[in-house]
C-alpha cells in the first residue's frame, strides 16, 4: 500500500492523514456473511467460495487475493461443516496460520519512514488475562474450539497462544462500515500503537478493510506517542468508560474528560425548575463516582473471581449535598421541591430501565424511547446521559420507520449532545448532519438541508477525508442537490 508518510518535524493539520494501513488478520461479522466480500467486505452482491461453501466474494478478483489466506481455512471449515466457527476463534485461527506458516513473524507495519511494528511488539497484557475469569473462560472455550477446527495444524503450546488470545483482544480494532455499524475485527499492526484518550486528537476511520488515522487537531508536530484515539463509545458517563476501558484493555483512563468536572456536572443533571434558567442542577444520583486508581491492589480483589475490579467499581451515590438540605440552583437560585426531585428521579429510573433492556436487542423501538422522552420532558437537562442516549435510540428508530418530522426534532436536539460528548469534530457528529440533512431535503426543507449538510462537509472532510466513499458518494450528490433546489 502506498504510503506518504508525514515527517516527524512538520506540523500537522486537522484532516491530514496519519496513517493508512490494511489488516495483519481480520474476518467479517458472521451477521454480515453473504452479504458482504469476505475479501473486500464491500457490500456487493457475493458468490459462495465452492470449497467450504462458508465465504463469499465479490468476484474472481477478490476471491484470488484471498485465496493464499484462505487455502487452509477453506479445507478446515469443508471438515467441520455445518458446524459454525465462532468469529473469535477464526481470528485467532488465521493468527495462528500467518504466525506459522506465513510471513507472520517477520512482518512489519510502518508508522513513519523507518519505524514500524510487528506481530510480537503487541501488548498481550498476559498478567492480566491470567486473572481475569471472564477472558480464561473464552479463552478455554476458543481453545475447545481450534483443536477441532485445526486438527491439521499443531497448535502452539497453551502459553503461547494465550500470548496470542491476549494481542488479539487487546488490539483487536472494530471495522466499520460507511454509517459506522460494526462489520468486523481486524488486527492492524502500526495503528494500534495509538493509545486512547475520551478526548481525542485523532481518529480511526475504515475503507473497506483499509483504516486510516487522521489527526482531527493541528498540532505543532507528529509526536505519534501524543497521538490519541476513542477505544469506545464516548456517549456515557466517565464512570462508564473507566469502567469499559478497565474491563476491557486494563488501564484506568484519567484523561481530562474522566477526570474534569465538566461532565460530572452535566451528565445526570436536573434541568433546573425555573423553565428560563438552563443551568444543570445535580439531585444525587447513583453510579457516578469515578473508578478509583488502586491498580496496584488488583491481584487481591475481585479480579480473580472474575468480576475484575468490581471492588473499586462498587455502586454508589453521589454527594451532591447533603440529602437534608434543600437542592437549589446555583444560577438562579429556584428550588427543587420533593416533588420535583421525585418525578426526576422516576424518570431516570425508567429511561435506565428501558435503555438496558434495548441493550440486548438490536432494534430500537419508537414508542419506548418516545414514553422514556416524555417522563424526562422539563426535569432532565438536555445534555443528561440518559437523555442523550435516548435520543440517539429514538433518532436510529424514527429513521427505520420513517418518521422524518419527528426524527427532524430530535436530530436537532441530538446535536447538542453529539457536541458535548463525542467532540465538535467526530465521524459522529457528521454523520448525524448528514443525516439530518437529508431529512431536511425529504422534507424539501431546503435552506436548512442546506445548513446542516455543509456542517457534515466541514466534519467529514476532516475525519475521512474528501476521498472517503461517505463523502464523495453520500454527503457530495445530497450537498449539491441542496444547492441546486435552493
Ligand atoms: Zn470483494
Ligand atoms: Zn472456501
Ligand atoms: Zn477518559
Ligand atoms: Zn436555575
Amino acid at each position: 500500500m502506498k504510503n506518504d508518510f508525514k515527517f516527524s518535524d512538520t506540523s500537522v493539520k486537522a484532516g491530514d492523514l496519519l496513517l493508512n494501513e490494511n489488516p495483519f488478520v481480520y474476518v467479517l461479522s458472521s451477521k454480515e456473511k453473504g452479504l458482504r466480500c469476505d475479501n473486500c467486505l464491500q457490500k456487493l452482491k457475493v458468490l459462495k467460495c465452492s470449497g467450504c461453501q462458508f465465504v463469499h466474494y465479490c468476484g474472481r478478483v477478490c476471491q484470488k487475493e484471498a485465496w493464499s489466506g484462505h487455502k487452509w481455512e477453506c479445507a478446515n471449515l469443508k471438515r467441520v461443516a455445518p458446524k459454525i466457527i465462532p468469529d473469535a476463534a477464526r481470528m485467532l485461527a488465521k493468527i495462528v496460520n500467518r504466525l506459522s506458516r506465513g510471513d507472520g513473524h517477520t512482518y512489519r507495519a510502518y508508522y513513519t519512514k523507518t519505524s514500524f511494528r510487528m506481530w510480537k511488539d503487541l501488548m498481550s497484557h498476559y498478567p492480566d488475562l491470567k486473572q481475569d475469569k471472564k477472558r480464561m473462560d473464552h479463552f478455554t472455550s476458543l481453545c475447545m474450539v481450534l483443536f477441532e477446527f485445526l486438527r491439521d495444524i499443531s497448535l502452539p503450546n497453551t502459553v503461547e497462544l494465550m500470548g496470542m488470545y491476549g494481542r488479539m483482544v487487546i488490539n483487536s480494532f472494530t471495522i466499520l462500515d460507511i454509517d459506522m455499524n460494526s462489520i468486523g475485527t481486524g488486527i492492524y499492526l502500526a495503528s494500534s500503537i495509538v493509545d486512547h484518550s475520551c478526548g481525542p486528537n485523532a481518529v480511526a476511520t475504515f475503507d473497506g478493510k483499509t483504516i486510516n488515522i487522521r489527526a482531527i487537531q493541528d498540532m505543532p508536530s507528529l509526536d505519534w506517542n501524543q497521538i490519541r484515539i476513542s477505544y469506545i463509545d464516548l456517549l456515557k458517563t466517565p464512570r462508564e468508560r473507566q469502567t469499559e476501558l478497565l474491563e476491557n484493555y486494563y488501564f484506568l483512563c484519567e484523561c481530562d474528560r474522566c477526570i474534569g468536572d465538566i461532565q460530572t456536572k452535566i451528565i445526570h443533571a436536573a434541568k433546573c425548575p425555573n423553565t428560563k434558567c438552563d443551568n444543570p442542577i445535580k439531585i444525587p444520583w447513583k453510579n457516578c463516582e469515578l473508578v478509583k486508581k488502586s491498580m496496584d491492589h488488583s491481584k487481591n480483589n475481585g479480579i480473580e473471581n472474575g468480576d475484575s475490579n468490581k471492588s473499586e467499581i462498587k455502586d454508589s451515590e453521589c454527594s451532591g449535598g447533603s440529602e437534608i438540605d434543600e437542592i437549589e440552583c446555583s444560577a438562579c437560585g429556584s428550588k427543587c421541591t420533593d416533588k420535583y426531585i421525585e418525578v426526576y428521579k422516576k424518570a431516570m429510573e425508567f429511561t435506565e430501565m428501558h435503555l438496558q433492556k434495548m441493550k440486548g436487542s438490536s432494534v430500537a423501538y419508537v414508542d419506548v424511547c418516545k414514553f422514556c422522552l416524555e417522563k424526562q420532558e422539563g426535569v432532565l437537562h438536555p445534555l443528561n446521559v440518559l437523555h442523550a442516549q435516548t435520543l440517539d435510540h429514538a433518532f436510529d428508530a424514527l429513521i427505520q420507520v420513517q418518521l422524518w418530522e419527528i426524527a427532524s426534532i430530535y436530530a436537532e436536539k441530538l446535536v447538542h449532545c453529539f457536541k458535548f460528548y463525542y467532540g465538535e469534530r467526530h465521524p459522529l457528529l457528521g454523520l448525524l448532519h448528514l443525516k439530518y440533512g437529508k431529512i431536511l431535503l425529504y422534507k424539501m426543507d431546503l435552506r436548512k438541508a442546506l445548513e446542516q449538510l455543509k456542517l457534515a462537509e466541514k466534519i467529514l472532510k476532516i475525519t475521512h477525508g474528501d476521498r472517503h466513499p461517505l463523502y464523495k458518494e453520500q454527503l457530495l450528490p445530497l450537498l449539491s442537490q441542496a444547492m441546486i433546489e435552493c
